[in-house]
């Protein structure tokens, strides 16, 4: 530092000052196309697909398959007789059903539930459920854990090989090869069929029998309205 006429000057090399110059500039200028840079870096490895193929099923006992057996732990065996279709949550196999007018005519309206609104927290995610009033349309929306990944080993210990496959096969998607991307732990179920969908954000809707489910994701919400088409 040095004192001029009693004011104070710092003394730098003229290529140290440009250079601190353009550092500056730079730094304005990587701040102001933070995202679009971002979005570049992204794009710039290309896509590529998450498979879930080749996982192995751990089960002895086919019986218990939490999909196609009767296990005490999985409600899809209690839902297969109403015919409906509803959603599991894959990381601790907690099974929702649409909340829609039954295919059995035998059920009373009384017991159907399908005017009733439930909502809770699984543990692994959170759910609200409801159906309309004539029964023809119903939602379910599942709100995820902001880290959410998803736990293979729940699905190789209680699923059976073919529902193994069957489930793994509904959560393929695609990401930007340098995109921190997870599955979504989540697919629909059609218990009449035990047919597995996929509820990856790729899937926008599809048609179940003669069920129209359309699907909407935003940030961490999945939720799929469910419209009874029949005739
Ligand atoms: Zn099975």
């Amino acid at each position: 530092m040095e004192t001029y006429e009693g004011k104070k000057y710092y003394r730098i090399r003229v290529p140290v000052f440009w250079l601190s110059v353009i550092c500056v500039v730079l730094l304005i200028f990587g701040a102001y196309f933070k995202d679009e840079l971002y979005e570049k870096w992204l794009r710039s490895g290309g896509m590529e697909d998450v498979t879930f193929e080749g996982l192995t099923s751990a089960l002895e006992d086919k019986g218990s398959c939490y999909l196609c057996g009767s296990s005490d732990h999985s409600l899809v065996d209690v839902f297969r007789k109403s015919g409906r279709i509803g959603v599991i949550s894959l990381n601790d196999w907690y099974v929702l059903e649409f909340h829609i007018k039954s295919r059995d005519e035998s059920i009373p309206a009384t017991e159907q539930g399908y005017r009733t609104f439930t909502s809770g927290n699984t543990g692994e995610v959170t759910y609200s459920s409801e159906g309309s009033y004539s029964g023809k349309m119903a939602s379910i929306e599942v709100t995820l854990p902001e880290d959410f990944r998803l736990k293979t080993e729940v699905m190789e210990n209680h699923l059976c090989q073919n529902c193994l496959d069957k489930v793994a096969e509904s959560l393929d998607f695609r990401k930007w090869k340098h995109e921190k991307k997870e599955a979504i732990p989540l697919c629909l179920i059609d218990f009449e069929t035990l047919e597995i969908y996929s509820l990856q954000d790729w899937h926008k809707g599809c048609l179940i029998r003669d069920y129209w489910v359309e699907i909407e994701h935003e940030g961490d919400k999945v939720s799929a309205d469910v419209y009874d088409v029949a005739e």
